[in-house]
């Protein structure tokens, strides 16, 4: 299997057919949006905020397959965590995309370790959890 095809593992593909809290919400806290201008990815996050929590996460959004699988399953690993959980588990994925073992809490997302052998994708997995932490610096 080339390092491509393992890129495209069937959970990848099935979060980027079937987006998990894809739409814009009713109500929401704050709108981050973020672009990947090497690739051409857009997301938009749409944050609900609820006594240091991040109660929930949904997001909008354009682009390859790992930018969107990653912003839906990110969606699935933050949304319910207190904020520094989430920056904790942002700083762990973009540490995985460095290169590093992947940290247990990532989970599912762990299956986008091999997005690190490939510089050119590494921003597109990254874009999701970048606009996340721009859209948390706000908050203390
Ligand atoms: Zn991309």
């Amino acid at each position: 299997m080339s390092i491509i095809d393992a890129l495209y593992q069937d959970a990848i593909l099935t979060h980027y057919r079937r987006p998990r809290n894809r739409g814009v919400p009713p109500t929401f806290d704050i709108e981050q949006e973020g672009v990947n201008p090497s690739c051409g990815d857009e997301v938009t996050l749409y944050l609900s905020i609820d006594n240091g929590k991040l109660a929930s996460l949904s997001f909008t959004g354009q682009g390859c397959a790992i930018s969107q699988a990653a912003a839906s399953m990110m969606t699935e690993a933050a949304s319910g965590r207190s904020i520094d959980d989430v920056r904790r588990l942002a700083l762990a994925f973009t540490a995985m995309l460095r290169g590093e073992e992947p940290s247990e809490e990532l989970g599912e997302l762990a299956l986008l370790k091999s997005v690190a052998k490939v510089p050119a994708r590494v921003k597109c997995a990254a874009l999701p959890f970048v606009t996340l932490l721009r859209a948390l610096e706000p908050l203390t």
